[in-house]
């Protein structure tokens, strides 16, 4: 009789390199690596075929060197639980392995699902973490500093071999319309996989990071000066640990050098390592109260906007076409390449929330499936934050006009795409509608005065932000989410110095 099955339940985590779970299981028997396809959660509004092509990818270079050591990725489409159930009852499971996932509501639930079976099946489930992010975190004290031991530990070396377990396994990848998504062309989208994700890092901290502090904000040098890693940490393609250990050596490695490309290179990987800990710690929130994704986070914002989208507003911040050039062409920009910088990002939310007044999670959703590095935890913390409905941080406004002279002063970035204006000349590129000739422009004219709608919306918030009870609540959520380290977060991705722990109903 053959021994029973040590199951390794692949999710975000799309590499044999540092993968703990993968590792342990083979310590304890043959070992089965498991990639299921859910249709479920692929049928989610958050959800998009650009996000599972790359997830494709992923796994069919996973599949390859799995295969290399012994035995494929084995990939069945279906619910979880009917998969293990059936999986257990034909072949015995005798521990279930996977990294601790912090996803959306949907696999929050499933989990829970899966957990039950297994507890009922008598299966053990071992989750292990993979990165910063704690279960069951009772307090935020000390969390920065359990990130830091967390990833100077020692990277996970992959099994030497794994026990082939015959060939009746199903391989077949599925490919995005059999997941029920639509059609969803990303011409720029970033190449998966493993491969991939290392050639990143590499011409990351050897040849593009270098003046990255400084060239992150503007669209025009941000798609080849950031690290442009976030896809491959959503998917697992490479570990947190990994890219932090890498930074800091190539920190490390600066040291005694006062050259002016030195001193630019330690002030990018400062920057570049305090960011890593964002991506935990804005994922520590979503741990910690899951409705995030779903309510607002203070509560004295319900009801502040309307439930139900404008549709006419909300199709055209969709399609590019408000009027104002230089929003336009970031959100045409993401939509081809499933990549956006993070200042540009913030702009989105903020004029869709703000100046067009819509509700974030409508909004949020499209940003969601347009993101190939979708990562739950960041979004809609990040989201909520740019809408302000935190309660905690201080209302940001991004100006669009304001935006596109400070972040595209030659209007590169517009002219390219948003070509409907390519003639208007470059003083007043970012506000086509004051050119003489604006009216034979095959381009709308702005869809609300953003001046006038920015001060509404912030009299509106202003507004609540007095009311009564509201610095109770926000007190309440700044010591269960803020951040006790300085140089974390308060607003956008600017950080400021400052005392541990006395100005923590700013942070979030
Ligand atoms: C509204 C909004 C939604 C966002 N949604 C996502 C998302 O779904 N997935 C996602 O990975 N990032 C998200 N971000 C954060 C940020 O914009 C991206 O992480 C960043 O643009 C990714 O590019 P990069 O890998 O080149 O980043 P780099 O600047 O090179 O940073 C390196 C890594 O640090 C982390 N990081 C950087 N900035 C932040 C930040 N502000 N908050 C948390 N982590 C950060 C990411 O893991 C990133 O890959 C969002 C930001 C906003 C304003």
């Amino acid at each position: 009789m053959k021994a029973p099955l040590q199951v390794v339940w692949f999710k975000r985590d799309l590499r044999i390199a540092d993968h703990r779970p993968l590792a342990l299981a083979a310590e304890h028997g043959p070992v089965l690596p498991l990639y299921i396809a859910e249709p479920g959660l692929w049928a989610e509004e958050d959800a998009s075929a650009r996000q599972w092509d790359f997830a494709a990818e992923c796994l069919a270079e996973l599949q390859a060197a799995l295969g290399a050591l012994g035995q494929p990725l084995c990939v069945v489409r279906g619910d979880a639980v009917a998969v293990l159930r059936k999986i257990h009852e034909r072949h015995g499971i005798a521990a279930l392995w996977s990294h601790e996932e912090t996803g959306n509501g949907w696999t929050y639930a499933r989990d829970r699902a899966v957990a039950a079976w297994a507890r009922g099946a008598g299966v053990p489930w071992r989750e292990v973490p993979q990165n910063g992010v704690i279960r069951r975190l009772k307090s935020r004290h000390g969390w920065a500093r359990s990130w830091d031991r967390r990833m100077a530990e020692e990277l996970t070396a992959p099994p030497a071999a794994l026990p082939p377990l015959g060939s009746d396994w199903p391989m077949r990848i599925p490919q995005a319309r059999d997941l029920g998504l639509a059609p969803d062309p990303c011409p720029h989208r970033q190449t998966a996989g493993r491969a991939a994700a290392l050639a990143t890092l590499a011409s990351f901290l050897e040849r593009r990071g270098k003046d990255y502090r400084w060239q992150m904000s503007s669209p025009v040098t941000a798609f080849d000066a950031s690290s442009r890693l976030s896809p491959h940490l959503t998917w697992g393609t490479l570990s947190m640990r990994e890219v932090a250990q890498a930074s800091a050596a190539r920190l490390k490695g600066l040291r005694g050098d006062e050259s002016a490309a030195a001193r630019s290179w330690r002030a990018s990987m400062i920057s570049f390592s305090g960011r890593q800990h964002w991506h935990c710690h804005f994922m520590q929130k979503l741990e910690d109260e899951p409705r995030i994704e779903f309510e607002n986070l203070h509560p004295a914002y319900n009801g502040l906007r309307p439930d139900v989208p404008d549709a006419e507003r909300l199709a055209a911040w969709v399609a590019g076409r408000t009027g104002y050039p230089f929003l336009d062409a970031c959100m045409r920009a993401l939509a081809a390449h499933g990549w956006l910088n993070f200042r540009m990002r913030a702009m989105l939310v903020s004029f869709a929330s703000y100046q067009l007044w819509l509700p974030w999670r409508a909004t949020g959703l499209h940003l969601a499936r347009q993101f190939v590095d979708y990562e739950p935890g960041i979004h809609w913390s990040q989201v909520q934050m740019q809408s302000g409905t935190t309660g905690i941080n201080t209302m940001r406004v991004y100006n669009p006009v304001k935006q596109g002279h400070d972040q595209d002063p030659d209007g590169v970035f517009v002219r390219h795409w948003v070509p409907e204006v390519a003639d208007v000349p470059s003083p007043l590129i970012h506000e086509p509608w004051r050119w003489d000739g604006a009216a034979g422009l095959a381009y709308p004219p702005p869809i609300v005065d953003h001046v006038k709608a920015a001060a509404a919306a912030r009299d509106a918030l202003h507004a609540v932000r007095k009311g009564s009870g509201h610095r109770v609540a926000a007190s309440r959520i700044a010591e269960k989410h803020g951040s006790r380290k300085a140089g974390m977060p308060m607003t956008g991705q600017k950080s400021r110095r400052r005392p541990a722990t006395s100005q923590l109903a700013l942070d979030l």
